[in-house]
């Protein structure tokens, strides 16, 4: 496993569960999937001798975390198979190349320019503002966006990102997130999880909603979207697509991200088979789990926010709650903004898991 974040933690837990042995990469002593995993290796993502060693003592390798260096998963390709493929990660990473594969896939996205020198700005003379300069690469959790009101605010917030590429996308009018979380296999067979719904905090993710609260239609419409990209890239493993929905009822892609989502972690105590177990399941060529949800249910991310100045959260009310699933990723330090953790919160609907998050949350204010 390439990375060693809480996504490379939950998948190590489940190959393991399967009886399967992982090495994780990862250059931080203190990572949380490299605590739980059967050897860390601490090295550099780009550093060969590592990979050599990757290589000829892993069956597969694959990826939590999508700014792995694209020519590491070329490298290794050469030697072990590598799930999902470096193509996959390259578009990924870089918002320009990805918003320019989902046009070409023939699917809906913010109108967007590509922003690279000063001298680009003047391509937004019609744009449509208000909008928000992104950079293209290396941007999460809301961390790299500008929110422009006019083309007078461009250069600035140009400068800001110290002229790096960027994309000037159209800030749309949300009536809602979504979400797909899919697994291809190596045949190229499809699995969709049912859809979340999410809603952000200081762009980042602060619950998911399952099954989403939208038509039939779009539910239909995002899941077909999201199976279109995968196809396309001949993807293997498990890919998430977010997708806005604006308030005249349009489905636009957002973006994408090659591995498991936070938005999939309902899929721990909501469904038959997690998206981790699934990952698992793709990239060692096993048949895929059941993606039935058996459970409407409500993720709340925990975030650093929660921790008192000393010591823990006061656990007690959520651990008395016997349909409140606390997972906490093992970090060391909690920081306002890191995901430290996740609780799902079950119910007989997602009004009643709602209501549970509400509870929860009250219980940890500090
Ligand atoms: P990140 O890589 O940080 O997740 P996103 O592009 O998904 O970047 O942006 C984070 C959040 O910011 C989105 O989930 C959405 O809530 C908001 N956002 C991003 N782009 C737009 C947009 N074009 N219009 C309206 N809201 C947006
Ligand atoms: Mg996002």
């Amino acid at each position: 496993m390439l990375g060693g974040g809480q996504l490379g933690r939950m998948f190590v837990t489940a190959a393991r569960t399967m009886g399967y042995r992982v090495i994780v990469l990862d250059p931080d002593t203190n990572s949380p999937a490299g605590s739980l995993a059967n050897e860390h290796v601490c090295k550099a993502y780009d550093d060969n001798e590592a990979l050599d060693y990757l290589a000829a003592n892993c069956a597969v390798i694959s990826t939590e975390f999508e700014n792995i260096p694209a020519t590491t998963l070329e490298y290794l390709a050469e030697q072990v198979p590598v799930h999902p493929s470096a193509n996959a990660l390259r578009v990924a990473q870089d918002r320009r190349l990805e918003k320019r594969f989902f046009r070409d896939c023939g699917l809906g996205t913010a109108d967007f320019l590509e922003i690279s020198e000063p001298a680009d700005i003047e391509q937004a003379a019609d744009f449509s503002f208000p909008g928000i300069l992104k950079t293209a690469t290396l941007g999460y959790d809301g961390k790299g966006q500008f929110v422009c009101e006019s083309i007078h605010d461009l250069l600035p917030a140009f400068e800001q990102v110290k002229q790096v590429a960027c994309v000037l996308e159209q800030k749309v009018e949300l009536a809602s997130e979504v979400s797909v979380v899919l697994a291809r296999s190596q045949s190229g067979a499809t699995n969709c999880f049912p859809l979340a719904q999410n809603t952000h905090s200081n762009g980042i993710l602060d619950i998911s909603i399952a099954p989403a609260e939208v038509t039939d239609e779009l539910t239909a419409a995002a899941l077909d979207a999201a199976t279109i990209i995968a196809d396309r890239l001949d993807y293997i493993g498990v890919l998430a697509v977010e997708f806005f929905i604006t308030t005249d009822g349009q489905l636009l892609v957002n973006e994408m991200a090659p591995r498991p989502h936070n938005s999939g972690h309902y899929t721990l105590d909501a469904c038959d088979t997690s998206q981790f177990e699934q990952q698992v399941r793709m990239i060692c060529g096993l048949a895929a789990g059941s993606v039935e949800q058996h459970t409407p249910v409500v993720m709340w991310n925990l975030l650093g926010d929660s921790w008192p100045a000393q010591g823990e959260p006061a656990w007690d009310h959520l651990l008395s709650l016997p349909q409140a699933k606390l997972h906490l990723y093992g970090k060391l330090q909690a920081r306002p903004g890191r995901k430290m953790g996740h609780v799902n919160c079950l119910g007989e609907s997602p009004e009643q898991a709602l209501a549970l998050v509400q509870q929860v949350r009250e219980s940890l204010k500090v």
